[in-house]
This record gives C-alpha cells, structure tokens and sequence, in this order.
C-alpha cells in the first residue's frame, strides 16, 4: 500500500489533526465493512460527488465510498493495512535535536510516497511556538534544510562508493555511470537549496538512483493548520498567504484546515457537522480536502462498480489493468478474470444506465492488458 508521512516542527497541530482522522474512522467505520479499524488506524471517505450521480441511476440501495488510511506509528509495525494510504507523524525538532533518533526518523520518512507537512498558521499565546512566534517560511525552511542535509549526506557517501568502481560488466558500469550522472545533478541543484524533485534526470538516471529512495525527491503537500474564523476566507491570513506562494514556487500541494474544528467535527453526529461547518462558512469538512489531495498527489485513480445492490468507489494506482484492479475487490477476481465490461463515467450519465449504454456500443469489452481508466464503471467476468 502507499505511504503518506505526517510531518511537522513541535505544537503546529499534528497529532490533532491525526486524532481526527481516527475519530472519523471511528464514526464510519460502519460504512467501511472491507477494513478493520484499529486503535491507532484512522479510515477516511475520499468525497466524490460522481458516487451519489451513479448510484441514483442504478438506483442502488447504498453507495459506498473508497477511503484511505492514515495509520500511527505504532500501529506501523504490523503494518497490516488494507487502505492505499498510511500515514505517521514525525516531529522535525526532535529529530534534529536527538540526532541518532533523528536518523531513525528520517529512514521512516525514507519509505513513504508522499509526505504532508503541518504548518502553523494560527496564533495562540496559550500554545508555545518552537520559535517564538507563528512564522510558516521558517517552519518550512527548517524542514526543507532537513531534508536537504540528509539528501546530500546520503549522496556524498554513495558517489565515494561508486568511485570506487567495482562494477564488473558494461551493462552494470553503464548502470554506475548513470547513477553518477544522476547523483552529481542533484547534489548541484541541492547546495542551491532545491530539491531533488526539481532536478530532470533520464529515465536511466532516475532507475539508476531510485534505491536511495531520497527525501527531497517526494512530493510534499503543506498543511496550513488555520484559526477556526479563517476557515471561509483562508488567504486573509497573511501566514496562509505566504504558504500558498511558497507551495506554489516548490511545486507542492496547499490545503487549508483547522486542526481543531476537525477535532470538534470529528465528535459530532452527521447532521450537527453540516450545521457547524455553515456557521463556520464552509461546506465541506478540510479533512475531505486533505485527502482527496493526498490522493491525487500519490497518483491514486477511481473506478467504480454500480448496481441494484449497491455503488461503490475502488481505489487502484494509476497504470493498473484490468485483472489487477479487479484484484482490489477480491483476489479471485484477480486469478480468475476473464473480461471486464467498461463504460466511461461520462457515457455511462449520457446513457443513463448499463443496458442503455450497451445498446449505444458505449460498453466496451476489455481482455487482460486494459489499463483502467480514471472514472471507469467496471464489471468483472470472471471464473471462480
Ligand atoms: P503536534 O505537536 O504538532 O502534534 O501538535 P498538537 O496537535 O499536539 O497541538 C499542539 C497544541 O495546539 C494543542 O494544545 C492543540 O490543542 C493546539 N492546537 C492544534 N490545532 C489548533 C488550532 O487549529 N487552533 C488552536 N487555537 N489550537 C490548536
């Protein structure tokens, strides 16, 4: 499953915003029969407005969301998670300060997809700021530098090794050459202060150095944790301003949220949260922001299943096939695909229902090769 790793200096609100996201889980968990909800996971509806299109056409007698998981560190170990996104939280601080800790930190960060970075943007004199003072630029240099520091760390020792070149065939030099080639790229781009992502490599190169699994590589998305009376019109605060220009230069995602009011949501009924986010001027919860975010971010995909029973969202990865799409819902589907009947979600809405769609040539039969497609209605022929 894909990783998203939590983030943050001391106090900017992640364990808040983590406490939420299991709460939620908690008060869904009876719509999400197909995962089991565990003390330190927390299972969140990706919010999808084609969901409700769908299932009032096939006049469906529920509609199910596909949902991601955030999971703590703890509960990491087992490690045994259904959901397509786990997150922890690591406090930037603390790994600088405790400097072996730290490198035990950083190696988990190693390891996730995507990383999502809290950044303060409320005042509050009752909260202590590491700093001093609400400041987001510098909260997000600290961690930028971090990540930075590690990065040319981990390529200084590995060019000393590739120096040493011990490769015995041309295909594996020629493999050494590029990893160097690739390597040197970005260790010029980093002593300017720019991550790794922002460096063009050839495909080779990014082969060649993708075992190194570097921090400055991974997309981030900045979180900007906001005072409950920003919520409506977020970019008043000047701290979320700043954020957004610094998202925007580093090629990163933005969302807006109140760690707090998630937290105040998160424990009341469906109905009372509609009420409060109104008086609050909003319509959705930033929670549905932060995770359809997320899930674009690590290149997640939709494709649904619509019927009598039921409609339901799936989540693959993009470039996924057929049968393994399929192997989403049951394994067997998987093992015994045969064909998949496919419509596009928008020709699916133009014809109105399956058996229209397939007398308009708008269903397509689809063998083992198929990629699914963002938006596919699928139906699975398989043999058990
Ligand atoms: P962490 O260290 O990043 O995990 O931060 P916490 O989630 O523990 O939050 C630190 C403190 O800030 C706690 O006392 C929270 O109640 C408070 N806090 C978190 N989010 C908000 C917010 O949006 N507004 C205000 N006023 N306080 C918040």
């Amino acid at each position: 499953s894909l990783k998203a790793g939590i983030v943050g200096l001391p106090n900017v609100g992640k364990s808040t915003l983590f406490n939420a996201v299991v709460e939620n889980g908690k008060a869904q968990a009876a719509n999400f029969p197909f995962c089991t909800i565990e003390p330190n996971v927390g299972a969140v509806a990706v919010p999808d407005p084609r969901l409700n299109v769908l299932s009032d056409l096939s006049k469906s007698q529920k509609a199910v969301p596909t949902s991601i998981e955030f999971v703590d560190i703890a509960g990491l170990v087992k490690g045994a998670s259904q959901g397509e996104v786990v997150g922890w939280l690591c406090d930037f601080r603390v790994c600088s300060l405790l400097q072996g800790l730290g490198n035990k930190f950083l190696s988990h960060i190693r390891e996730v997809d995507s990383i999502v970075q809290v950044v303060r943007c409320f005042e509050d004199n009752d909260i202590v700021h590491v700093n001093g003072k609400v400041d987001p630029k510098a909260d997000i240099d600290v961690i930028n530098l971090e990540l930075v520091f590690s990065d040319m760390d981990q390529i200084e020792k590995r060019l000393d090794k590739l120096k040493k070149g011990k490769a015995r065939d041309s295909q594996s030099k020629a493999k050494e050459e590029a990893e160097k080639s690739g390597l040197e790229k970005i260790q010029s781009a980093l002593l300017d202060g720019k991550p790794a992502r922002s460096v063009s490599l050839t495909d080779y190169e990014k082969e060649a150095i993708r075992h190194l699994c570097l921090l400055t590589m991974k997309p981030i998305i900045y979180v900007a944790n906001v005072a409950e009376n920003d919520l409506a019109v977020p970019e008043d605060n000047p701290h979320v301003k700043e954020v957004m220009g610094l998202a925007a230069t580093l090629q990163s995602g933005l969302v807006t949220v109140s760690a707090q009011v998630e937290s105040e949501l998160s424990e009341l009924a469906l109905e009372e949260r509609t009420e409060y986010l109104t008086s609050l001027g909003v319509s959705e919860s930033g929670l549905g922001n932060l995770v359809r975010a997320t899930y674009d971010l690590l290149g997640l995909r939709t494709y649904f299943t619509s019927g009598e029973k039921e409609t339901k969202a799936w989540t693959i990865r993009a470039g996924m096939t057929a049968p393994q799409a399929a192997g989403v819902i049951h394994s067997d589907f998987e093992r015994g695909f045969i064909r998949a009947e496919t419509v596009a979600y928008n020709d699916f809405v133009t014809a109105g229902s399956l058996a229209t769609a397939r007398e308009k040539g708008l269903l397509r039969s689809e063998g083992k090769e198929y990629i699914v497609q963002e938006g596919d209605v699928m139906l699975f022929r398989f043999n058990v």
